[in-house]
């Protein structure tokens, strides 16, 4: 067991301080643990694709965890730049599953073909969902079919815009044991009980499976 387990939020190139600062607030109020703001990073040349003009969001991973000497738990780094997976035009983030390192990006969230300027709110509900999804895969959480479900696969940020900021009933308790057997305890119980009025209670027959193209070790 980790002694003081904390998030580190890391800045990727440069972002507004103000929503680095938003979004650990936002996220201390989720998860079970600290959440810390690391020293920013420029992004590294090297995961640009000028053809694309977007960053290798595996590439980014690696790279966060060349240095992840930092006494962190997880690492969530956030970008600016847009993001993708050679096989998906561009993913909003991208998270190791079962390991340290996830990332997200700003860019898709306010830059919405539907609403050229989304409200702040609007925005920053967008990231938190983002940066606990891809939080959620590096607790070993992979994709989810049940309604609404944080862990669902968003392909679009009309379908982020749906999702609730909550787990269902099964990703809750996978969770939860998975905090307890890391012996992270307390666990995410706060995190249903408070924001999860919308998730429908799953089924006998309900659907555990995971979204079909999801990559098995890095989900995006
Ligand atoms: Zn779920
Ligand atoms: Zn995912």
């Amino acid at each position: 067991m980790v002694k003081h387990p904390f998030i580190g939020l890391v800045a990727l190139g440069p972002i507004d301080p103000n929503i680095l600062r938003s979004l650990r607030t936002a996220l201390a109020k989720f998860l079970p643990l600290p959440v810390r703001v690391l020293q920013p990073k420029p992004l590294p040349p090297e995961t640009y694709n000028p053809v694309r003009d977007q960053y290798h969001a595996s590439q980014l991973l690696e790279f966060l965890l060349d240095d992840a000497d930092t006494g962190a738990l997880r690492i969530l780094g956030v970008t600016a730049g847009d993001l993708y997976i050679p096989v998906f035009t561009f993913v909003f983030g991208e998270g190791q599953l079962n390991g340290k390192a996830a990332i997200i990006s700003v860019f898709r969230p306010r830059d919405d073909a539907r609403e050229p300027t989304p409200p702040r709110r609007v925005f920053l509900r967008r990231i938190l969902k983002l940066s606990l999804h891809e939080l959620g895969h590096t607790f070993g959480l992979e994709h989810c079919r049940q309604d609404g479900c944080l862990m669902g696969f968003s392909s679009t940020l009309e379908i982020l815009d749906r999702s609730n900021i909550a787990l269902c009933e099964y990703c809750q308790i996978f969770l939860t044991d998975y905090f307890r057997d890391q012996g992270l305890l307390p666990s995410f119980k706060q995190y249903a009980e408070i924001h999860a009025p919308a998730v429908p209670t799953p089924t006998a027959g309900g659907s555990r499976k995971h979204h079909p193209g999801a990559p098995r070790r890095k989900a995006e």
